[in-house]
């Protein structure tokens, strides 16, 4: 199976800034980021998009989003207010094939999102 590009920054075989790693999870500065921070927090298990997510994977997405938490704290975002983002399919916006959750922050967020 190819590998997809997320499990390849993981791999370190494209390299990253990483912020945080764990058995479970892998967080990295996003290449373009639309926020003054913008970091990618993501599954090791590559889990396509959260659509494919199975029950058995409960696990990994409560400690995903508890670690993006975690995540928002340690780069100084948890004062201020961030926002978590998970594009899923076409509309939704997902490029890449391998679910990620974006952590946004260091200004004002608009509502709705574009
Ligand atoms: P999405 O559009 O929700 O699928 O998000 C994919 C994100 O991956 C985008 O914000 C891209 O900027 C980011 N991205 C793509 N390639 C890289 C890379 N090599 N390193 C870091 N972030 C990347």
């Amino acid at each position: 199976m190819t590998k997809t590009l997320f499990e390849r920054i993981i791999a370190r075989e494209i390299p990253s800034q990483i912020v945080y790693e764990d058995d479970l999870v892998f967080a990295f500065k996003d290449i373009t980021p639309q926020a003054p921070t913008h970091v990618l927090i993501v599954p090791k298990k590559p889990i396509a998009r959260i659509a494919e997510a199975a029950a058995t994977d409960h696990q990994t997405l409560g400690h995903l989003l508890l670690k993006a938490a975690e995540v928002a704290e340690k780069i100084g975002l948890k004062e201020s207010g961030y926002r978590l983002v998970i594009n899923n399919g076409a509309d939704g916006g997902e490029s890449v094939p391998h679910l990620h959750c974006h952590i946004l922050g260091g200004r004002k967020m608009a509502w709705p999102p574009g």
